[in-house]
């Protein structure tokens, strides 16, 4: 039945692979490593897994790193992150080697970095990054954990003054590092100065136990990361050398003199890196939960036709609607993604090799945007394709809850995402002022704000897209500019009266770019597949307005007849998804063990799959009389007394 379905694929299937993996080399990289983790015996997806205890389930992933690093480079994203490749849970070594190395690279001077780097890569200093406190997470000034300089020893006290100060949430803290990256306000003679990064063992090297003066501890289950060992840590006047303080930004002599150097802006740095890879690599969920759906949905039938047919629930326009908008997003974020990457890699070569920071505030409002929009969008779309594959979304089985669980803490962690759209809104407000008075200083992807009016032809087009989704964000960001500055308090205002509407301005910005950047794929980089993308362009564009056109609606720039022309447009374009479709997810080259579904296999029947898994692999029916059965016995006798 799919072969049907794929031969009524309309375009290239290898030319867009390559466009989704950003080129030939990149798609055939990721094939090599996805045929890795496809031939190996441990890395066959196994459904049973979720019913193992935690503890099983964190000895199991354990043992999957150790023989993953035998073939593969756990520092390289591609693979520490899941993306399509680590099944059932990411590999210990992700915090290590995305948020510890990275940070360590940016804030330790080049001595620190000599003596340390070696260990950090080979494990030998395992470590954790230890920011957030239970009472802090957001407010990193805040923290209250200290770092005092004793002056007579030379050493740095770190403590923690009461319970808020723990630290908390940590990853490979709970369990394994043995180093961590601590977070601490730096007070010499009294005075403070603010929060610094200090590089602290924290475990013994032989026992592993915590050393003298810290507790350390997992925190315990949570939604999804049942195998991360997110810790807490609390110091009682623990004492570590001076040069434990990563002076690359601030240094602190031995007779207490403290020296700033440097920009510390470079310190973004290791944010953009993590940043970035949640936008480049975590979006790729989506494009899993998508060919889940998709290829359950022409599995799947339900009701028949005039015909006594039975239907194919993706023939339904409801299904089409639920799904559809969601593929053509995470076209748009994938193309969007491609443009961050650059921008961040121009950024840095900027920095590091001319000490020219004159992409860090565009970079940085850009990828606080898009890390807000695409995180937003992978659980929502992984919670959308779970509900439209009915009752077997809901299993384990079906490769959907793990998506949602593994994918929804992203909204909150690098960031929480309403503060990185408040970010971005600061941004925009500052370029919203360059417009009038700097004009040549507002960056291209912002002069967008100038706007005032647009005369669209077509509301539907293209080039009539960009406009009213650029127009619709101008009109928010002046909405919520003259909101704030309505209250001569500038901050009382930002914070309790017009936090919604700067949100709101900075959550339309993305769809504007994500639509520039889509569109230049079509325009210089598509050549056989530019019809079929102009389609789910389209699709993106007019969702993302039926969404929030509320800044077009302001100034009455969107009639009700252009909004039905909208629906209608987008109604039309459905049925040319609707062929392409299977084909559309299938151009990310996933296979069966990658995609770790039983309802979505490339070919065979779904319900043998999963019959087989629930009578033969189901290891709750191992037993076939089950020891809970005795509760029941005991219910009777409660009954009866009753
Ligand atoms: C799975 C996971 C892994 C993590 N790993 C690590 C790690 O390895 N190391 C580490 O240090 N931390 C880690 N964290 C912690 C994470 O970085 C923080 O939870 C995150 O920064 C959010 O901070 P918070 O919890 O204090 O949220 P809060 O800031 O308390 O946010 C709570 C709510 O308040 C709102 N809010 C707060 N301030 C404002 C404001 N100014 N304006 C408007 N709204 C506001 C937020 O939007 C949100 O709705 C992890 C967290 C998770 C969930």
């Amino acid at each position: 039945m799919l072969e049907a379905e794929r031969k009524q694929g309309q375009f290239p299937m290898l030319e867009m692979s390559h466009l989704l993996y950003g080129g030939k080399e990149q798609f055939d990289k990721f094939i090599e490593r996805q045929s890795f983790f496809d031939n190996h015996p441990m890395f066959k997806v196994n459904h049973d897994f979720f019913n193992l205890s935690r503890q099983d389930q964190i000895l199991l992933n354990a043992e999957k790193t150790v023989e993953a690093m035998k073939k593969i480079s756990l520092e390289d994203p591609n693979y520490y992150t899941p993306n399509v490749l680590c099944p059932q849970g990411i590999f210990i070594s992700t915090v290590h080697f995305a948020m510890v190395i990275p940070a360590f690279q940016v804030l330790a001077s080049d001595e620190q970095i000599k003596k340390w780097m070696t260990s950090l890569k080979n494990f030998s200093a395992f470590g954790c990054y230890a920011q957030t406190e239970l009472g802090h997470g957001s407010d990193v000034q805040n923290l209250q954990t200290v770092a005092v300089f004793d002056k007579q020893t030379c050493e740095f006290v770190i403590h923690t003054p009461n319970i808020e100060a723990t630290k908390f949430w940590p990853g490979e803290l709970g369990l394994y590092c043995e180093f961590a990256l601590v977070f601490a306000q730096l007070i010499v003679d009294g005075k403070g100065y603010g929060v610094h990064p200090f590089w602290i063992r924290i475990r013994d090297k032989e026992t592993h136990k915590p050393l003298s003066g810290i507790q350390i501890g997992d925190i315990g289950p949570k939604m999804g990361y049942a195998v991360k060992d997110n810790g807490f840590m609390s110091f009682d006047h623990y004492r570590v050398p001076l040069d434990s303080l990563l002076n690359r930004y601030i240094k602190v002599n031995r007779e207490g003199k403290v020296e700033r150097q440097g920009n510390p802006k470079v310190g973004y740095g290791s944010m953009m890196y993590m940043r970035n890879i949640l936008c480049d690599q975590y979006t790729k969920f989506a494009g899993r939960a998508l060919a889940i759906a998709i290829r359950y949905s022409l599995y799947r039938k339900q009701f028949k036709d005039d015909n006594k047919q039975e239907i194919r629930i993706l023939d339904y326009q409801c299904q089409q609607q639920k799904l559809f908008p969601l593929l053509a997003e995470f076209y748009a974020c994938v193309f969007g993604s491609v443009k961050i990457k650059e921008l961040v890699n121009d950024n840095f070569n900027k920095i590091s090799r001319n000490n020219d920071f004159s992409l860090l505030g565009l970079t940085h409002a850009v990828l606080s945007g898009a890390k807000a929009n695409y995180t937003y969008f992978v659980a929502n779309c992984a919670e959308w394709c779970r509900l439209s594959c009915g009752g077997h979304g809901f299993a384990h089985y079906s490769g959907l809850p793990i998506i949602f669980f593994e994918m929804s803490p992203n909204i909150t962690l690098e960031g929480e995402n309403t503060i990185l759209n408040l970010q971005l809104a600061r941004y925009l407000l500052k370029q919203l002022q360059h417009i009038v008075s700097k004009p040549t200083a507002v960056p291209s992807f912002f002069k967008f704000l100038s706007i005032e009016t647009a005369k669209v032809d077509d509301v539907t087009s293209l080039d009539g897209l960009v406009t009213l989704l650029g127009l619709n964000c101008a009109n928010l960001t002046k909405y919520a500019a003259q909101k704030l500055m309505s209250n001569p308090d500038l901050k009382e205002s930002w914070d309790t009266k017009s936090g919604i509407a700067l949100a709101k301005a900075a959550s339309t910005f993305i769809p504007y770019f994500n639509m520039l950047c889509f569109v230049d794929t079509i325009n210089n980089k598509a050549k056989d597949t530019k019809q079929i993308l102009t389609v789910l362009a389209r699709i993106y564009g007019i969702t993302m307005l039926l969404n929030n056109m509320q800044g077009l609606l302001l100034k009455n720039q969107l009639s009700s007849q252009d909004i039905t022309t909208l629906q209608d447009t987008r109604e039309q374009l459905y049925p040319i998804i609707r062929l392409n479709a299977l084909c559309l997810v299938e151009a990310q080259g996933l296979t069966d063990n990658s995609l770790q579904s039983l309802i979505a296999p490339k070919e065979g029947d779904v319900y043998v799959n999963m019959y087989n898994f629930a009578s033969k692999e189901n290891s709750l029916n191992k037993q076939q009389v089950h020891s809970g059965i005795n509760y029941i016995q005991k219910m009777r006798e409660v009954n009866a007394k009753l």
